[in-house]
C-alpha cells in the first residue's frame, strides 16, 4: 500500500435505502417525529429482540436522560455505574441531583466488576448503570439480584449492545436492553447501526410505560390523544422534546433492514483481526467474551501492559496513514467529577484509559487494510 493510504477509525456505513427513505418521508407530508417510520422502528425492536415498549430517541443520551426522569431521580440519589464509560452514562443522572457511585472496571474486561456492587450500595442508592463494554454483557444474574435483593433500579447502557445477548444460569439467552427495567441504545455514526445522531429506550417495567411516552412528548399526553384515548391533550408532567424527526427514523430503518449483513460482515472483521493477532501477541489483551456474552462485533481493542507500549503501536500505525483510538478517561479521574467528589482509586478503569486501543472498525474495512494493520501490529512489538 501506498505511503499516504488514510485509513480512518470509523466510517459512516450507507446500506443503500437510507435516501430513498428519507424522500419517501418527505413525499408523505410528515417529517416530524412519532410517524410510520419511527413506528416501524420502534415495533422491529419490540419484535425481534423482546424489548418492553421501545421509543426512538435522538440519542442515548436522551434516553439515558428520559431514564433519570422516569425513575424519578431526586438531589441525594446515588447510582452506581462503572468509571470507564462515556461521559453521558453519569451526566444524565447528575443533571438530576444524583451522586454518581463510580465502580471498578473487571480486570479481565473494561466492563465494571461485577462483585464490587454490593459494598457500595446505600439507604441512598437508587439505581446500577451497567455498560456492556463492546456489546459484550455484564454478568446480569449478580446486578439483578443485587436489584431484587435492594430494591434498585437497573439502566443498561445499551449504547454498543444491538443485537447481543446475555445467557443467565437459568440457560435463558435474552437480547441485552431486554434485562434492565431500562435500557439506552445509541445510533451515532460510530455504532454498529446509525442514524447520524440517535437513539432509544426500551422500557421494559410496564410501571414506566405510560409515563415514559408523557416525558418522551414534552410532558404531555399527545400520544395517547392521538390514539384517541384522552378527548384533548395536556401539559400532565415534566419532559422534553426527545423525538427523533422522521427524516432520521427513516434513516434508521434502511438500517435496520439490513441488520443481519451488517453484523455479518462486522464478525467477519473481528474474528479476521483476532485471527491474525491471537497468534503473535504476547502479555498482550485481547478481547474477552465470556461465556454467559455473545460477540456483537461492536469493537476490537487491544491492551497493552503500559501506556509506552501503546504509545508505539499508535505510531507505527499512523506512520502508514492509519488511525486508531484509545477510549474513554476515566470518569473518577475528570476535572467536574474530582472537583466535586475528590480523589478515588479504581486501578483497572486506569487501566484501561491508559493501555486500550481500538482498531479501526467499520463495514467497508477491507481484508487487505485489516491484515497491514495486524502485521504492523505485530511487527511493533514483536520487541516489546
Ligand atoms: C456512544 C455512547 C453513549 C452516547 O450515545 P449518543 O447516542 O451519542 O448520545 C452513551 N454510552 C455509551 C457507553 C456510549 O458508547
Amino acid at each position: 500500500m501506498k505511503k499516504n493510504t488514510k485509513i480512518p477509525f470509523n466510517k459512516p456505513y450507507l446500506t443503500g435505502n437510507e435516501l430513498k427513505y428519507i424522500s419517501q418521508a418527505i413525499e408523505g407530508g410528515k417529517i416530524s417525529g412519532g410517524g410510520s417510520f419511527t413506528k416501524k422502528c420502534q415495533k422491529f425492536f419490540q419484535n425481534r429482540y423482546d424489548f418492553g415498549k421501545c421509543l426512538l430517541t435522538t440519542s442515548c443520551t436522551d434516553a439515558l436522560e428520559m431514564a433519570a426522569i422516569l425513575i424519578n431521580i431526586q438531589p441525594g440519589d446515588e447510582v452506581i455505574m462503572p468509571s470507564y464509560t462515556f461521559v453521558s452514562t453519569a451526566n444524565a443522572f447528575v443533571l438530576r441531583g444524583a451522586k454518581i457511585i463510580f465502580v471498578d472496571s473487571r480486570e479481565d474486561h473494561p466492563g465494571m466488576d461485577e462483585t464490587l456492587i454490593e459494598m457500595l450500595i446505600t439507604s441512598r442508592t437508587k439505581a446500577i448503570v451497567p455498560v456492556h463494554y463492546a456489546g459484550v454483557a455484564c454478568d446480569m444474574d449478580i446486578i439483578m439480584g443485587l436489584a431484587q435483593q435492594y430494591n434498585l433500579l437497573v439502566i443498561e447502557d445499551a449504547a454498543h449492545s444491538i443485537d447481543s445477548f446475555y445467557t443467565g444460569k437459568d440457560g435463558v439467552k435474552k437480547a441485552l436492553g431486554s434485562i434492565g427495567h431500562l435500557a439506552a441504545f445509541s445510533f451515532h455514526e460510530t455504532k454498529n447501526v446509525i442514524s447520524g445522531e440517535g437513539g432509544m429506550l426500551a422500557i421494559n417495567d410496564a410501571r414506566f410505560m405510560e409515563r415514559a411516552e408523557i416525558i418522551w412528548e414534552k410532558g404531555t399526553n399527545r400520544s395517547a390523544f392521538f390514539r384517541g384515548e384522552v378527548d384533548k391533550y395536556n401539559w400532565v408532567d415534566i419532559g422534553s422534546s426527545f423525538l427523533p424527526s422522521e427524516l432520521t427514523a427513516a434513516f434508521l430503518w434502511a438500517q435496520l433492514e439490513n441488520l443481519e449483513k451488517i453484523q455479518s460482515r462486522r464478525l467477519q472483521i473481528w474474528h479476521s483481526y483476532y485471527d491474525m493477532l491471537k497468534l503473535q501477541v504476547k502479555n498482550i489483551r485481547l478481547p474477552l467474551i465470556p461465556d454467559f456474552a455473545t460477540n456483537n462485533a461492536h469493537m476490537f481493542y487491544l491492551v497493552f501492559n503500559e501506556p509506552g507500549q501503546r504509545d508505539l503501536v499508535i505510531e507505527s500505525l499512523k506512520s502508514k496513514g492509519i488511525l486508531a483510538v484509545f477510549h474513554y478517561q476515566s470518569l473518577h479521574e475528570s476535572p467536574f467529577y474530582k472537583d466535586k467528589s475528590g480523589t478515588v482509586k479504581l486501578n483497572n478503569s486506569e487501566k484501561y484509559t491508559d493501555c486500550l486501543l481500538r482498531l479501526p472498525f467499520f463495514y467497508e474495512l477491507e481484508n487487505k487494510t485489516i491484515k497491514l494493520i495486524s502485521e504492523t501490529i505485530n511487527e511493533t512489538i514483536k520487541d516489546i
